[in-house]
């Protein structure tokens, strides 16, 4: 297949949804979880759910970087773009995430400079643009964005920049997955592995997860053929008693990963000891601060950072939502307090968080089907 509408092909959708209804064992429950929030969207978008037998459950993974990131790292943002001299820019689904005093959004209506970039080389290019002006990249994402962080501080380095700098809250996913694994509260059966994340890292790096947790992992595509082909892969590995990791998504990652984004985030970034998670703690070495080799253009460096902890709002449950404890609909304020509208928590908010992929999808259509008196 080579084009987007092969993927999407009803006739093919329903054969693999017949094969997954033959290969589930109805006696069992299964549990998979999707690692990425781009399948969480998905999984919501194309109805993919209600093609599934009743007793295979999709668990959402804590693959959305927005929302894994804690109220905290906001607020240090924000705080060194107080400075009038300074631009705070960051990717457009960041604007609308809270900090303990609003958003960027919300700060901007107040006066901050904060502007809104489709790529870090455009952070860099405002920098050379303003020269009088310092610019601070809010950096975020996991291995998908972490290379053209990298090579922007490397070409920041080449042209001697000095009024630009990152703040990075870059992650990783494998200690996530680790964290996931090890919690007490969590049975998971098998992961839909991330397809964006495994372009940069390759397959290698799941490896353990089949054959020290016995866990099948399936790298999967973001259409729905590719969803659903994910999932027949994960139940003949069941099937067969066999843990191993698959590539669903060949067209797209290599087994290897990306040698060249690779060596340009060995270049530039660094494992942190500790990083904290939203909902899910201090998870060790999962996240990348830069080397003193390019200190220089380290946010954290040139400025003071305040690295207040900040808790979520109490009746939140973003946390558990992370995880895949709860459902988004079993949060408390989901639909409430808490709509896209008026996101309280950054779930709401990316296009990739559970709990806005659910509004926006399940919720609206349950809404529809209800306003129009059919059965939901
Ligand atoms: S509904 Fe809002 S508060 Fe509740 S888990 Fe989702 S984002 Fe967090």
């Amino acid at each position: 297949m080579k084009f987007v509408d092969e993927f999407r092909e009803p006739g093919v959708i329903g054969k693999a949804s017949e094969e997954i209804r033959r290969l589930a064992d109805p006696k069992r429950h299964y549990r998979f979880m999707e690692v990425c929030g781009g399948h969480t969207h998905a999984i919501y978008r194309f109805g993919l759910k209600d093609l599934l037998p009743s007793n295979i459950e999709l668990v959402h993974g804590p693959g959305c970087p927005v929302c894994v990131l804690p109220m905290g790292r906001i607020d240090d943002g924000l705080s060194m773009a107080q400075d009038p001299n300074v631009i705070f820019t960051a990717f457009g689904d960041m604007m609308r995430v809270p900090g303990a005093n609003g958003s960027p959004l919300e700060h901007k209506a107040r006066g901050m400079d904060v502007r809104i970039i489709y790529s870090p080389s455009d952070a860099l290019k405002l920098a050379q643009k303003n020269p009088d002006k310092h610019v601070m990249f809010f950096a975020i994402g996991f291995e998908t964005t972490a290379p053209s962080t990298a090579l922007t501080l490397i070409r920041a380095k080449e042209l001697g920049l000095s009024n630009f700098s990152v703040f990075s809250n870059h992650v990783t996913i494998i200690p996530a997955i680790r964290a996931i694994l090890d919690s007490p509260d969590m049975r998971i059966d098998a992961f839909i592995g991330p397809g964006h994340v495994s372009t940069v890292i390759g397959c290698r790096p799941y490896e353990w997860i089949a054959k020290n947790e016995g866990k099948p992992i399936v790298v999967s595509g973001f259409e729905p053929v590719d969803v659903l082909q994910s999932i027949v892969m994960l139940l003949q590995q069941l099937q067969a008693g066999e843990a191993k990791v698959e590539n669903q998504y060949k067209r797209v990652v290599p087994w290897e990963g990306s040698r060249p984004a690779l060596r340009a985030m060995a270049e530039v970034f660094e494992l942190r000891p500790y990083f904290e998670w939203r909902g899910m703690g201090f998870i060790s070495q999962s996240a990348l601060s830069i080397r003193d080799s390019y200190a220089q253009w380290d946010a954290e460096k040139r400025f003071q950072v305040p690295g207040v902890r900040v808790t979520d709002p109490k009746a939140a449950q973003c946390g558990e939502v992370l995880k895949g404890v709860l459902k988004p609909v079993q949060c408390k304020l989901f639909g409430k307090e808490c709509t896209p509208e008026r996101p309280v928590g950054a779930l709401m908010v990316s296009s990739e968080g559970s709990c806005a992929a659910y509004f926006n999808y399940e919720h609206r259509k349950a809404a529809v089907l209800t306003s129009i008196g059919a059965a939901v």
